[in-house]
């Protein structure tokens, strides 16, 4: 029997944008730098405290009520390992060996009893469009992805998914007069309408490379490797 091969949502989304870089991170190890986004997460924690205030109170979040949401922050003994990043909401497939999971920011529940999945951004911009930004970026295409493989995880344990799922984008005033150690932020609540068909075959791809021996080529529109080929070949003429 092989070895369950355990991954996340962000090793599938990997596997999608630069194969590459899945085989290198999940097999060997091997990550390009990063720094943390601590301001972001500040903003996740904050929001997050925010909603489970109203979870205990089985009561919608104001922001429900302005967007016509007929929902309510979901209660679920699980909830907080489901939001662990070490833990996340998993599926084990017996039949293909492997684990797959992702850590969700929130679930809020309709009162039909299907489960809205949602997650929580930050940005600075002038002028807040989702639309445009959607349209003009790659990466407003990864985060509806992320939605739904979230979708996909709550179907497979067994609950109800509604086909709507919500960014929720705090949009960081920069224009003030005064800075006052106050950064403010509108809130805006995106409503993507997601489809979770294509998420198993991705996961039982990305599953098949990392048992495979193949080293896939790298993407050619990416500033890290771009940067990495420009460095090497011109060391190549110091030589
Ligand atoms: S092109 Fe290179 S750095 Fe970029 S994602 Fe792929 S392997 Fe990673």
């Amino acid at each position: 029997m092989s070895i369950e091969i355990k991954l996340s949502r962000s090793t599938v989304e990997k596997f999608l944008t630069c194969p590459r870089c899945c085989v290198l991170e999940n097999k060997f190890k091997i990550r390009p730098p990063s720094l943390p986004f601590t301001l972001n997460i500040a903003v996740d924690n904050l929001c997050k405290n925010e909603f489970d205030y109203y979870r205990k109170l089985k009561k919608p979040h104001p922001l429900f009520l302005e967007n016509n949401i007929d929902a309510i922050p979901f209660q679920h003994k699980k909830l907080d390992e489901w939001r662990n990043n070490f833990q996340g909401l998993r599926y084990i497939s017996k039949e293909k060996n492997y684990n797959f999971g992702g850590a969700i920011d929130d679930v809020w529940q309709k009162s039909n009893g299907e489960l809205i999945v949602a997650d929580v951004k930050a940005t600075s911009k002038n002028n807040f469009d989702w639309a445009e930004t959607f349209n003009k970026y790659e990466y407003p295409k990864a985060y509806k992805r992320q939605l739904e493989m979230y979708q996909w995880l709550l179907h497979k344990n067994g609950f109800p998914v509604a086909k709507e799922a919500y960014l929720v984008y705090f949009n960081g005033q920069k224009n003030e007069d005064f800075f006052n150690n106050r950064l403010n932020f509108e809130a805006h609540l995106v409503k993507i309408n997601c489809s979770s068909s294509w998420v198993e075959q991705k996961i039982e791809q990305t599953v098949n490379l990392l048992k495979s021996d193949i080293f896939p080529q790298p993407s050619t529109n990416c500033e890290i490797c771009n940067y990495l080929r420009k460095r090497w070949k011109l060391s190549q003429t110091f030589k």
